[in-house]
């Protein structure tokens, strides 16, 4: 499979507490400039958001924010994108980002990235995409995510497949290699079972 032509990241408005999540994030902003991958991202100018973004534009990547109005305060909506694309509501916003991108990546983020994270995985598991779902694991802090992604397989809430549309790496020189090998095609849906 040939690199994605452009890529959203999900992760955290804040900082988090450890200072080798932010090294994670300037690097993958300098890594999707080097391989000439357009970032899309939630548009604001804070946290590892703003980090990804910041590293892509110095070295010279397209960045495309997309930010509802009512955040361009709060997150500091990015003044110098090359394309900022203002929506009104949090579902617009989600939506815009999963149109315009080939494959998502996760760091470590809060309960906006959870949320992001979970509509493109439960999207993928009903067919509506195939686009790869890789998080970055760093420094294991989504190992309890990966735990809990077991536990809803084990207790019969989701076929082991379903694992299958999300990939987690530890080091970000596994992040395209990863992608270029995740499986497009939906596996056959296990009927659900009527009452
Ligand atoms: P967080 O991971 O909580 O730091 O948030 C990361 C990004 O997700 C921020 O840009 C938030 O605005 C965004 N976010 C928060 N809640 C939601 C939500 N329900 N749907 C979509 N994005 C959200």
């Amino acid at each position: 499979m040939p690199p994605p032509a452009s890529l959203c990241v999900f992760c955290g408005a804040r900082f988090g507490i450890d200072p080798a999540t932010r090294d994670t994030a300037v690097r993958l902003g300098a890594l999707l400039a080097r391989e000439g991958i357009t970032l899309v991202y939630g548009g604001g100018g804070v946290g590892l958001m703003g980090l990804v973004a910041n590293a892509a534009l110095a070295d010279g990547a397209t960045v495309v924010g997309v930010i509802p109005q009512f955040l361009l305060e709060r997150e500091a909506g990015h003044p110098a994108l090359t394309k900022t694309v203002v929506v009104e509501t949090m579902h617009e916003r989600k939506l815009q980002m999963f149109e315009r991108s080939d494959a998502f990546v996760v760091l470590p983020g809060g309960l906006g990235t959870l949320e992001e994270f979970f509509e493109v995985l439960s999207w993928r598991t009903l067919g509506l995409h195939s686009k790869p779902i890789v998080i970055v694991d760093q420094g294991g802090y989504w190992e309890p995510l990966a735990a809990l992604l077991r536990g809803v397989v084990e207790g019969g809430f989701a076929d082991r497949t379903h694992l299958d549309h999300v990939a987690f790496v530890s080091d970000l020189d596994d992040l395209l290699p990863t992608i270029a090998a995740m499986p497009r095609a939906a596996g056959p849906e296990k009927k659900l079972d009527r009452v």
